[in-house]
């Protein structure tokens, strides 16, 4: 019986950590998916300040290989602050969904463990 008290414990606290993530997650509503780097650049040009390494940008790109392979896609300058924001939460959202999974094993495996101490009790109970 203190097992499955003690059991009971562990998925009420699961369950309230996998409330509290499921909400954050949900809050979640705008995201980007990709990876935002910075790049400088040559001309070509040969009396151009660059062609000694005086390269010009930075120049900010957001790839994205879901949109295709490869896909790249210049951004302003303007843009750049916003959609580092919203890489990031893409990327924060995956790791919630990771915590996500790992949560719903361990409650599941709390389960399990529930049920055999269940059973036990009731075979005591019932003296068999
Ligand atoms: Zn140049």
């Amino acid at each position: 019986m203190a097992d499955l008290v003690r059991l009971e414990r562990g998925i009420r606290v699961s369950l309230t950590e996998h409330e509290s993530l499921v909400d954050a997650l949900l809050q979640e509503r705008e995201q980007i998916r990709g990876s935002l780097f910075s790049r400088f650049a040559v001309c070509g040009k040969a009396n151009c300040a660059c062609a000694q390494g005086e390269k010009h940008g930075p120049y900010y790109v957001l790839s994205n290989r879901s949109r295709g392979e490869g896909a790249f896609i210049y951004l302003k300058e303007e843009q750049v602050s916003r959609v580092r924001e919203l890489v990031n939460r893409h990327r924060r959202f995956k790791k919630g969904l990771k915590r996500l999974k790992g949560l719903s094993s361990k409650l599941h495996a709390l389960f399990e463990q529930y049920e055999t101490s269940a059973a036990l009790a009731g075979s005591r109970e019932a003296d068999l």
